[in-house]
């Protein structure tokens, strides 16, 4: 029997596939070639990854490739390496990590048209001297051409990015591919424009919105080794690079780099590890690293880079807090909020901030305390008065705005909860001459509106901006005077261990957005607890002590980054199934693994969500090793359960979000 080749096929099963070469093919078909395969009654795409003298399965059942899509490998190594890699650590199927984000030609197995032409590389150089933290940071990070993992610790203003753009400048000289990694792409703001503006032609763009053209052709440029720098989102990790020179993970601690769907990888955590396997810096960059983050710098796993002034001479905003307690609201707004709301207005411009994950609006009964839940989900419904209907953001369920209450009668029923609509109508009865621009992921679904809206806002065309987290990240308003955050309590009592550093990198990126340009900027944050510790910390701005401080609490509760967890997921229409396909796997994985603690199985925070139960399993180690044990093992018992067909399951390695 000749060679037997290893084949990852886009499926949802944690293997490879065996294959025999085709009869007339006469030399050894290399790792990262295409084929073409039959699988069942359908014919595959896939990718050879490995060989093998023995197959495994017998070998009368062997198949074979139907036909060879290129005539040498298309995948580099180090792609087909890195692919491997990422299967292996989260255990998801090796298939569906061959395919993250590659452009639908190539999965399809079009071939390359004609060669590509080479854009000239010219760039404008760098027109800023850079200060001496600056200058220190680049220098660590251009010495070193192999790999090495920094953090640029420095707060908003303090001149990273253009620590970015210097490096990325010192690595394109030599002829290198430079990877800036972004949480999203059309939350980068002027920073994409600064690149466009240095780099030019030389720089491409690599994300999910993109014309399926223009992604196709990007990948193939960068397998043909032109130098280059790409800004790109999660999957551009997957790009088939030659020649990576440095990699820049921008606002490193941002939740969007997890992806929460499919393969559940970490970007950042994976760009580490392709860096690693590059072979070239890794530079994260953020004003609120991740604790997972400072955590390494604390072991020297990596080195930290810090800037501690803001570059240019605008100093610090003045945060102030307001304590709301027993005072009367409009709308959630305190009376001196609307104060200096007013005041601001009248020369400046007011970021206003809503953190609506805590608090959407809906209707309530002041007399039964009824509310408008949704019938599909656990989940109250959220109203939208332009619809004048209540939505369910879980399943889309809509339904009208009941006339009195269903359960008690009463006549009226009453908008309670603080959303940005909300608080806009508020503000327009208050002061109906003031234009102000709404920022949220409503105002701005319709194709090319949120780029509109943020260059009306940057344009000071409307004094006040009302906004959600999509305002909290880098963007610059350079006519900003105030910044208001309307509740800054959400993440306090949460049972969510990572609420509260998330709450902090929140407002301290929030508060950031405040005089970058022309003056010092004024922070005003609402709060029903203002005496509480660790708002306090929040407020002296000292976010270093504040993350020292919640690592003590981590590390006492061995909690992350002090362990390591991964969540299974299980979800079915029929309520007890899932809770006891993960009560058949706790019970195996106890009886085999007794180095790992596993918790549950528990029904997910929210039960039940688009009319299906859901229930998860946690487990817990100190020791990465011992986790990825118990999780292989977990992965091939649930694959070959029998429950398992009538169950949906999904693996989460590293969770960030614990439903
Ligand atoms: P960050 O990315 O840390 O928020 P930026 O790189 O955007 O900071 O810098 C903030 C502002 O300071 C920008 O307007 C930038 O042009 C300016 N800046 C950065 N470095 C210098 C420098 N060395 N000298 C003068 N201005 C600088
Ligand atoms: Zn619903
Ligand atoms: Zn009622």
């Amino acid at each position: 029997m000749g060679l037997i080749y290893k084949i990852a096929l886009p499926l949802p099963l944690r293997r490879l596939f065996d294959y025999l070469p085709p009869p007339e093919s006469t030399h050894p078909l290399s790792r990262g070639m295409r084929v073409k395969v039959p699988f069942g009654k359908r014919e595959l795409i896939g990718i050879i990854l490995g060989y093998s003298d023995t197959p495994s399965v017998p070998a009368l059942q062997l198949k074979t490739i139907s036909e060879i899509v290129d005539n040498e490998a298309f995948f580099p190594t180090s792609l087909c390496d890195f692919i491997e890699k990422v299967a292996q650590y989260y255990h998801c199927p090796i298939g569906e990590a061959a395919f993250t984000g590659t452009p639908l030609a190539i999965r399809q197995g079009k071939s390359c048209v004609k060669p590509i032409p080479h854009s000239p590389l010219i760039f404008q150089p760098s027109p800023l001297a850079l200060n001496d933290h600056q200058a220190t940071a680049l220098q660590a990070i251009c010495e070193k051409s192999d790999f090495s993992t920094f953090l640029l610790d420095g707060i908003t203003g303090s001149g990273k990015t253009e620590v970015y753009l210097q490096a990325t400048e010192f690595f394109l000289k030599q002829n290198k591919q430079i990877l800036i990694l972004v949480p999203e792409i059309s939350l980068t703001g002027q920073t994409l424009e600064r690149f466009i503006h240095r780099f030019g032609e030389g720089m491409m763009l690599y994300h999910s919105r993109l014309s399926p053209k223009k992604r196709h052709e990007t990948w193939l440029k960068i397998r043909e080794n032109q130098a280059a720098v790409i800004i790109g989102t999660r999957s551009a990790l997957f790009l088939p690079f030659i020649n990576l020179g440095l990699i820049v993970i921008y606002e490193e601690h941002d939740a969007a780099f997890k992806q929460q769907e499919g393969v559940r990888y970490s970007a950042r955590d994976s760009g580490i590890l392709r860096g690693k396997m590059m072979n070239c810096p890794v530079v994260l960059g953020s004003a609120t690293p991740s604790f997972e983050t400072l955590f390494n710098v604390k072991i020297a796993k990596y080195h930290s880079l810090s800037l501690p002034k803001r570059a240019t001479n605008i100093q610090l905003p003045e945060v102030t807090l307001l304590d709301v307690r027993h005072k009367k609201l409009m709308g959630g707004l305190s009376t001196p909020l609307l104060k200096s709301i007013e005041e601001h207005c009248q020369h400046g411009q007011v970021l206003l901030f809503i953190n609506r994950r805590g608090f959407s609006p809906t209707f309530m009964c002041y007399a039964c305390h009824w509310m408008a839940r949704c019938k599909h989900c656990d989940a109250r419904l959220t109203y939208h008065p332009q619809k004048n209907a209540l939505l369910c953001h879980h399943c889309g369920y809509q339904s009208r705005v009941p006339q009195g209450c269903p359960d008690c009668q009463a006549a009226e029923l009453h908008p309670v909860g603080q959303g940005t609509q909300r608080i806009e109508s508020v503000l327009q009865e208050r002061f109906p001459a003031l234009k102000m621009i709404r920022i949220d992921s409503d105002a701005t679904r319709k194709k090319g509106e949120l780029e509109k809206r943020l260059q009306a806002a940057r344009n000071n065309e409307a004094p006040l901006l009302i906004g959600t987290q999509m305002l909290a990240k880098g963007h610059h308003f350079p006519h900003l005077s105030l910044v208001a955050i309307v509740d800054a309590d959400g993440g306090l009592f949460s049972v969510d261990f990572r609420a509260v550093e998330r709450m902090a990198q929140l407002i301290i990126q929030v508060a950031g957005r405040a005089g970058r340009v022309h003056q010092a900027g004024k922070v005003l944050i609402q709060s029903f607890y203002p005496e509480h510790p660790l708002l306090k910390m929040i407020l002296q701005q000292d976010y270093g002590k504040f993350a020292e401080k919640l690592l003590l609490d981590r590390q006492q509760c061995s909690l992350p980054p002090y362990s390591h967890l991964a969540l299974v997921r299980a979800y079915a229409k029929d309520q007890p199934l899932p809770q006891q396909l993960l009560e058949e796997a706790r019970v195996a994985l106890s009886a085999s693994h007794h180095a790992i603690s596993i918790l549950g199985p528990v029904s997910a925070p929210m039960l039940k969500r688009q009319g299906k139960y859901h229930y998860q399993l946690l487990l817990q180690s100190p020791h990465r090793k011992c986790l990825h044990s118990a999780l292989s093992y977990l992965t091939s018992f649930l694959e070959t359960s029998k429950l398992s067909k009538r169950v949906r399951w999904s693996l989460d390695v590293d969770p960030l979000e614990m439903f």
